[in-house]
């Protein structure tokens, strides 16, 4: 289970989170929304342990966030870190060899699932197709938490889509949990059991996809335009 006690982010003079106190649950499939800037990437650092809290702390069961924690955590950054040089297979091959619970086989099947050619120079595809490799190494792992960090921004429709499925299929919810986070919450709605709501570095709303439906009666996406619009005019 991820916890955050109070926990408060500061990048010199920059509040990036304030305050958050969390526990979010196991086996599910958990966004992250709200606006660029508003401390998404931060909080997926601070349970990778790439980031320290300022304040407070976080922990991944039971155990503070740091380095070491990266045999838990699968971390898809919302940079493209790999290395163009490599063909797909080199780059599978690399990840295989950095992590003990990398799946091969699992991998070969979603680069299947994904309409990946092997032999193809990672500098060399589409944006899109860059973005199914990420997934591709990322899912191959048995980690018990997959972190995502906006895996579909910037991907036309197919691509989403078809990363969306690869998500569901290769994910086991029964082992793993997924954080994903995005700034277009309707892109990833259909998928998510939970949403925490991030607004300038501080949590909005924390509530279960299904019962804000029922409550309030709103989609998660009419939900945001209504609270994100409601800050604009403020
Ligand atoms: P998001 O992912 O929601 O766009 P981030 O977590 O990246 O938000 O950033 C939250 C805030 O912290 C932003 O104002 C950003 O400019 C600032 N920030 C993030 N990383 C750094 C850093 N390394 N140094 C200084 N400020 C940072
Ligand atoms: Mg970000």
């Amino acid at each position: 289970m991820i916890r955050f006690e109070n926990v408060s982010k500061r990048y010199l003079t920059k509040t990036a989170l304030m305050d958050v106190d969390l526990e979010l649950p196991e086996g599910k499939i958990i966004g992250v929304i709200g606006e660029n800037g508003s401390g998404k990437s931060t909080m997926l650092k601070l349970i990778a342990g790439l980031v320290r809290p300022s304040k407070g702390r976080v922990l991944v069961d039971g155990e503070p966030a740091q380095r070491r924690i990266a045999r838990k955590v699968a971390y898809l950054s919302e940079l493209e870190t790999y290395y163009p040089i490599f063909t797909v297979q080199e780059t599978v091959d690399y990840c295989a060899s950095q992590f003990t619970d990398f799946d091969r086989e699992r991998a070969r099947e979603m680069i299947d699932f994904m309409r990946l050619e092997p032999t193809a120079k990672v500098k060399s595809l589409s944006k899109g197709n860059r973005g199914r490799v990420k997934l591709v190494v990322t899912l191959s792992r048995n980690a018990p938490y997959i972190l995502m960090d906006e895996p579909l921004s910037g991907l036309d429709p197919i691509v989403r889509d078809s990363i969306i499925k690869g998500l569901i299929s290769f994910v086991d919810l029964s082992k793993q949990t997924v954080i994903i986070t995005t700034h277009e919450v309707n892109e990833v709605e259909s998928l998510l059991d939970q949403v925490v709501a991030l607004r300038d570095g501080e949590i909005i709303k924390f509530a279960d996809v299904e019962e804000l439906r029922s409550n309030e009666r709103l989609s998660l996406s009419e939900w945001m335009t209504r609270v994100y619009a409601g800050h604009a005019c403020k």
